[in-house]
């Protein structure tokens, strides 16, 4: 207990993907009792997947919302605790943090950034007003809205490729809309998509703008050529579509710590080498919000490990200064401004 009356957790998560849960796990059985502050949608991306066949153990595979649930259970069976709510605001100003939660305020020694990423916007007309009305960033989550109807894909990534390989399913026909001849996917899911005789390929073309019906919800998309070849570039094409999935990538949710951390042009946290310390003393990060080449499960979850077992040996290593961080950055500014008020002008 501090001498302000807060109780101080040893280490904090912010993030329950399995970078969050992993750290978690290892910090409760390094006897820290770390709380974590999951958010309202806990789990993490992998909580709109369907089958994950990539994670190791699991020879035939696991669903994604079953394997965060396994993530969970094993941290709290160590100790971990849980706040299912979103940690709303941050203040790094020292040895000790400050992490709100709406208005309760928590105080911690360590803390350990997990907060992921999220889909990308493409960013054109209609995507915003179109969205949750034909317009998704999820598959799994949305596909069976669209059975018989015409839909398409953004992206050139296994994302792409999986939303849709997925929505064929269900769609009477899958546009896969990317703008390069080569994909980033990896051969084995594109060789899946080629093969499947509902979803064609339509290379290299951008969506310029979506289109609602008189009901409002999306009735077209206008793609237009961009490969400049045969002096095609810039062609146009309209495409009746129903739904358009977008899978062009992540954007880390970095949000909270802006200005605090130092993170690299896309938001992404910077971490020391090929540790997880930030720029600022006591707080680490881990998982897909560090991790703009990897972003598996797996990886996330290793980097998850790395963060607890580097704010533990920070812990060992930095004896806590009873009268150091307690005032916050802005009990200083008032102070200043005050005692600024009370000196008089010479
Ligand atoms: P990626 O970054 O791999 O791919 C994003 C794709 O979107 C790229 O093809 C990119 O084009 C395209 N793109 C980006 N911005 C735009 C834009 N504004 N307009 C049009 N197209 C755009 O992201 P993913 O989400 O696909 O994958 C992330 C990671 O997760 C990867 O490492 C992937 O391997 C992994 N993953 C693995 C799966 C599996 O193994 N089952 C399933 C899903 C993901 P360009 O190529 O031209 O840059």
């Amino acid at each position: 207990m501090s001498q302000d009356g807060y109780s101080v957790e040893k280490v904090t998560i912010i993030g329950s993907g399995p970078a969050g849960y992993t750290a978690a796990l290892y910090a409760a059985r390094a006897d820290l009792q770390p709380l974590v502050i999951e958010g309202f949608f806990w789990g993490g991306l992998l909580q709109q997947t369907t089958e994950v066949e990539n994670y190791p153990g699991f020879r035939d595979g696991i669903m994604g919302p079953e394997l965060m649930n396994e993530f969970r259970a094993q941290a709290e069976r160590f100790g971990a605790r849980f706040v299912t709510e979103e940690a709303t605001r941050v203040e790094l100003a020292g040895g000790t943090h400050r992490v709100w939660i709406g208005e309760r305020e928590v105080r911690t020694r360590a803390l350990i950034l997990a907060m992921g990423a999220e889909p990308r916007k493409l960013g054109v007309a209609g995507e915003q007003e179109l969205a949750a009305r034909g317009v998704s960033y999820c598959a799994t989550c949305d596909a069976a809205f669209f059975r018989d109807k015409p839909t398409l894909v953004v992206g050139g990534g296994d994302s792409a490729m999986e939303e849709a390989i997925f929505l064929s399913k269900f769609a009477s026909r899958v546009e896969l809309v990317h703008r390069r001849e080569e994909f980033r996917a990896s051969q084995i899911m594109v060789d899946r998509a080629r093969a499947i005789e509902n979803i064609d390929f339509l290379t290299p073309y951008v969506i310029d703008r979506f289109d609602a019906d008189d009901g409002g919800s999306l009735a077209r998309a206008y793609l237009r050529r961009v490969d400049g070849a045969g002096g095609a570039d810039g062609e146009t094409r309209e495409l009746e579509v129903s739904g358009a999935f977008i899978a062009v990538g992540h954007r880390p949710n970095s949000d909270i710590v802006e200005g605090q951390v130092e993170v690299d042009e896309e938001g992404y946290v910077l971490t020391e080498g090929r540790s997880t310390r930030t720029n600022v003393e006591g707080v680490f990060a881990a998982g897909d919000l560090v991790d703009n080449t990897y972003r598996q499960a797996v990886t996330a979850a290793g980097t998850g490990c790395q963060a607890a077992l580097d704010a533990e040996r920070w812990l060992r290593d930095t004896p806590l200064s009873p009268e150091a961080h307690w005032v916050s950055r802005d009990e200083v500014e008032e102070a200043i401004e005050a005692h600024a008020a009370e000196t008089p002008a010479s």
